[in-house]
C-alpha cells in the first residue's frame, strides 16, 4: 500500500487520541500522520481549576504534543480552511502566507468556539476560562486582588476587590468557584489585614440546581457543601449585564465584584462556521461512523461534531471523555477503510461523571455508584492522574498535589502588565468609568454611545455635568499627562463601548505619534478654557434652561430607507446643512450632513447602476450622532459646541427617550448671551 497522508485539525482530547491510535495501528511507511494545532501542547481542561486555585503549576495541565504523540508530525500552524471536494487543507505558515496540503483522509477535531456576546459586557469584563492562559491570568488576578485588599483602608473597596462572581454552575463553574474559595481561605493566614468574612465567591446559575449532568441528590450535596464552605449560590437567575463594577441579574439584583469569571458562552468554532458541511446548531453533522456527511474521506470528532452515540441513540455530550473515545474509534475506522474492512458506528457506554467542588470534596457517579465527599475527591484525583497523557506530566501533577498536602498553597502572583494593554470595555448606562479622585491608569476612546464628564460642585454638594462626549472622542488623558488623580468623574450616559489604552501604551503612542499628542494637548487646553476665560457668559448660561434656547428642527427628519436620489433633492429644496434621521418610532438614529453626502459621491463612482439605485440614507449617514437632552446645562452645551466647532445640535427628550424635541443653534445661543450681557460688551 502506498503511503497515505492523514491530516488531523486540532491537538485536543479528540485529535491526540486519534493521532496516537493511528500511529499504533499504522507504520510510518503506511501513513504520514500530520496534526495541526494552534498550540504545541494539549490542554487537560479538567485540571484548569486547580491551576487557577494554585493547587498545581500551569505546565502540569499542558502536555507537549510531540511528547503525547511520538511518531506523529506535529505542526503548530493554524488551519484556515478545508477544501473538502478537492481533499486539500489550507494552513497559515508563521510568516502569514497560506499553503495547501493534499490529504487522503482528514479528521476535524478543532473543539468548540467561544461566544460571549449573549450577555452585554461579558466579552469585555468577564475573564474566560477555557485554556491554560485563562487559568494563569485568573490566578494572577486573585493574587492581585488579595494584595490590593490587604493595603486598602476603605472597607467597601476591600469587599469589592475580594468578591469573585462565577457565571455558570456547570462542571467548570463549580470547580473554579470551589478552587477560588479554597485559595482565598488558604491565603488568609498570610494577609492579617483582611478579615476572612470580607471575601466572597458567588456562583450564579440560571437553572434551579447546579451540575445538571449529575443526579438530584448529588446536586443537593454539592450546593450544601459549597454553602457550608462560604460560597454564595444564586440559582434560577440569569446574568443580564457585566461591567467593570460587577454583574446585574435578570431580577435587577447587583453584585459588586472586581472579578467576574465566565464559564458559559460556548459557541460554534469560527472555522467550522466557514466549512461547507452540513451542521446542526454549529456542530458538524456526521454519519454514525463519524464521517462528515457527503465526504467519505473526511471525519469529524470531539466538541465540534454532532455524533449520535449507538449506546443510547443520543447526541454525544461535549466532554473530554467522549472526545477521547471518538478519537480512538475514528482511527480504527480509518484503518478499516484503508484495508477494505467494514467500519463501526460510534458506541460508548459512559463511565460516569466526576466533579471536584472544593474543600477536598467531590461528587461522582461511576458505573452506577453515587459517591460524594472526601472519597469521591480522592477518586477524582486518582482517575484524572491516570488520564493525564504523559508520564512526566503525571509525575508533575502528583508532586504538586503532594506539595499541597504538606505545605500551604502557593500565593505567588505573577504580575500581569495592564499598563501596556489595549482592550475593549463596555459600560452600561448610568455606571461609572472612573470617579473623581481615582488614580489615573487608562486612556479611553469612545466607539459607540455617550459619556458625561461630571465634577463635584463643592465637597458634598453633588456633581454637575460639564461635558458630554460621543463616538470618536477620547477622555482620561488629563490625569495621565499631568500625572495626578482624576479631577472629574466619567459616567456612561447611554450604553457605551470604549477602547481602553493602558498608561504605558498611551505614553508610548502619544510620544511617537505627533498628531495624537497635538490633539491631546489641544483638547486639554480647550476643556479648561471657557469657564475661566469667560466667567460672565458662563454665569449667564448657567442660569438658563435648554428650553430657553430650543428651536424646532429646520426640516422634517428623514427615514433610513429614504433613497440617495430623493435625499439630494431634499438638500437642494430645503437649503439646510443637515438632516436628522429617525427610526420607525421617531427616535434619532443618525444625522446626514453635507459632508456625508460628499463622501458618498466618492463611493458612488465605483458602484454599479444597480447598487447605486439601492443606496439609502442608512448606508451613508453618521450613526450614533451627538445629541443633548432638555435637562442638560446650556453652559455645558456651549462648551461642547465650541470645542467641536458645531453649529447645531439635536435635542432629545432624555437619554432613554431619543425622540427629537428640537435643536439648538450656535447663533441663537450667542445672541441670547449677548442680549443678557447688555451693551457693555
Ligand atoms: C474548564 C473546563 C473544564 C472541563 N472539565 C471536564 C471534565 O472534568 N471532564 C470532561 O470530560 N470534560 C471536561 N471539559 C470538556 C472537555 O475539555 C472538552 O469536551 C474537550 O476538550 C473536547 O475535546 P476536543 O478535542 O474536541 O477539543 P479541544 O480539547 O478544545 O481541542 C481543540 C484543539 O483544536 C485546536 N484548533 C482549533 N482551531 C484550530 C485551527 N483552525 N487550526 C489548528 N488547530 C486548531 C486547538 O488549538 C485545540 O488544540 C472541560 C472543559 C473546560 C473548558
Amino acid at each position: 500500500m502506498a503511503q497515505k497522508t492523514i491530516a488531523i485539525v486540532g491537538g485536543g482530547f479528540a485529535g491526540v487520541a486519534c493521532g496516537r491510535r493511528l500511529r499504533k495501528l499504522m507504520t510510518p511507511a503506511q501513513a504520514r500522520i500530520v496534526v495541526f494545532s494552534e498550540e504545541n501542547y494539549m490542554v487537560f481542561q479538567p485540571l484548569l481549576a486547580e491551576v487557577a486555585g494554585s493547587s498545581i503549576l500551569p505546565e502540569a495541565a499542558a502536555t507537549p504534543l510531540r511528547v503525547a504523540m511520538p511518531g506523529v508530525e506535529c505542526r503548530r500552524e493554524k488551519v484556515a480552511d478545508i477544501d473538502l471536494p478537492a481533499s486539500e487543507l489550507i494552513y497559515e505558515v508563521y510568516d502569514g502566507s497560506k499553503q495547501r496540503l493534499k490529504y487522503d483522509h482528514i479528521i476535524i477535531a478543532c473543539g468548540s468556539g467561544v461566544n460571549l456576546t449573549a450577555v452585554p459586557g461579558m466579552a469585555d469584563h468577564a475573564m474566560p476560562f477555557r485554556n491554560v492562559a485563562d487559568a494563569v491570568a485568573l490566578r494572577a488576578q486573585i493574587s492581585q486582588q488579595l494584595e490590593q485588599a490587604a493595603v486598602t483602608a476603605d472597607a467597601a473597596k476591600r469587599k469589592f476587590f475580594l468578591t469573585f462572581a462565577v457565571i455558570g454552575g456547570g462542571f467548570s463553574g463549580v470547580e473554579v468557584a470551589g478552587e477560588i474559595n479554597d485559595l482565598l481561605q488558604a491565603a488568609g493566614r498570610y494577609y492579617p489585614t483582611i478579615n476572612p468574612n470580607e471575601s466572597q465567591v458567588i456562583l450564579i446559575h440560571s437553572r434551579n440546581q447546579l451540575l445538571p449532568e449529575v443526579s438530584s441528590n448529588l446536586r443537593d450535596f454539592t450546593k450544601r457543601k459549597m454553602e457550608e464552605a462560604g460560597v454564595l449560590i444564586v440559582l434560577e437567575k440569569r446574568v443580564k449585564l457585566v461591567t467593570g463594577e460587577g454583574v446585574t441579574l435578570s431580577d435587577g439584583t447587583q453584585f459588586r465584584a472586581a472579578t467576574v469569571i465566565g464559564t458559559t458562552g460556548t459557541g460554534p468554532h469560527p472555522f467550522v462556521e466557514r466549512l461547507q458541511a452540513v451542521k446542526d446548531k454549529g456542530r458538524i453533522k456526521t454519519t454514525p461512523e463519524m464521517r462528515v456527511e457527503g465526504y467519505p474521506n473526511a471525519w469529524a470528532i470531539g466538541d465540534c461534531a454532532l455524533i449520535i452515540n449507538g449506546f443510547d441513540t443520543q447526541p454525544s455530550p461535549p466532554t473530554g471523555q467522549f472526545a477521547e473515545r471518538q478519537g480512538k474509534q475514528c482511527a480504527a475506522n480509518i484503518v478499516a477503510v484503508l484495508s477494505g474492512k467494514p467500519t463501526r458506528p460510534f458506541y460508548f457506554k459512559p463511565l460516569g461523571m466526576l466533579c471536584a467542588i472544593g474543600g477536598h470534596n467531590a461528587v461522582a457517579e461511576m458505573l452506577g455508584f453515587k459517591l460524594s465527599g472526601f472519597f469521591a475527591w480522592w477518586l477524582w484525583r486518582s482517575i484524572y492522574l491516570m488520564k493525564v497523557p504523559s508520564l512526566s506530566r503525571k509525575v508533575k501533577v502528583a508532586m504538586d498535589w503532594s506539595w499541597e498536602l504538606l505545605f500551604s498553597r502557593d500565593i505567588t502572583g505573577l504580575k500581569i502588565d495592564t499598563a501596556n494593554r489595549i482592550q475593549d470595555a463596555y459600560f452600561a448606562s448610568g455606571t461609572y468609568v472612573f470617579k473623581q479622585g481615582d488614580p489615573a491608569a487608562d486612556f479611553y476612546v469612545i466607539e459607540t454611545g455617550q459619556v458625561e464628564i461630571m465634577r463635584e460642585i463643592e465637597a458634598g454638594k453633588g456633581q454637575e455635568t460639564v461635558a458630554v462626549l460621543g463616538p470618536g472622542d477620547f477622555f482620561g488623558e488629563m490625569a495621565l499627562v499631568q500625572d495626578r488623580p482624576r479631577n472629574a468623574s466619567v459616567r456612561a450616559r447611554t450604553d457605551v463601548e470604549v477602547t481602553v489604552i493602558g498608561k504605558g501604551m498611551f505614553a508610548r503612542m502619544s510620544k511617537i505619534l505627533a498628531p495624537l499628542s497635538q490633539q491631546i494637548h489641544a483638547a486639554i487646553r480647550k476643556r479648561t478654557m471657557l469657564r475661566q476665560e469667560l466667567p460672565k457668559s458662563s454665569a449667564i448660561l448657567k442660569q438658563m434652561l435648554m428650553s430657553d434656547l430650543m428651536e424646532s428642527l429646520p426640516s422634517q427628519p428623514l427615514s433610513e430607507a429614504c433613497t440617495f436620489a430623493a435625499v439630494v433633492g431634499q438638500f437642494e429644496k430645503e437649503r439646510v446643512d443637515f438632516f436628522c434621521v429617525v427610526d420607525g418610532k421617531a427616535r434619532l438614529t443618525g444625522v446626514l450632513t453635507r459632508s456625508d453626502l460628499l463622501r458618498s459621491l466618492e463611493q458612488l463612482a465605483g458602484m454599479s447602476d444597480e447598487k447605486r439605485d439601492k443606496l439609502v440614507v442608512g448606508d451613508i449617514m453618521t450613526r450614533n450622532p451627538l445629541w443633548i437632552t432638555l435637562d442638560d446645562s446650556p453652559l455645558m452645551v456651549a462648551e461642547m459646541m465650541r470645542e467641536r466647532s458645531l453649529k447645531r445640535l439635536p435635542i432629545v427628550y432624555s437619554a432613554t427617550d431619543l425622540r427629537i424635541a428640537g435643536c439648538v443653534r450656535l447663533e441663537v445661543l450667542m445672541a441670547v448671551v449677548m442680549r443678557r450681557l447688555g451693551p457693555s460688551i
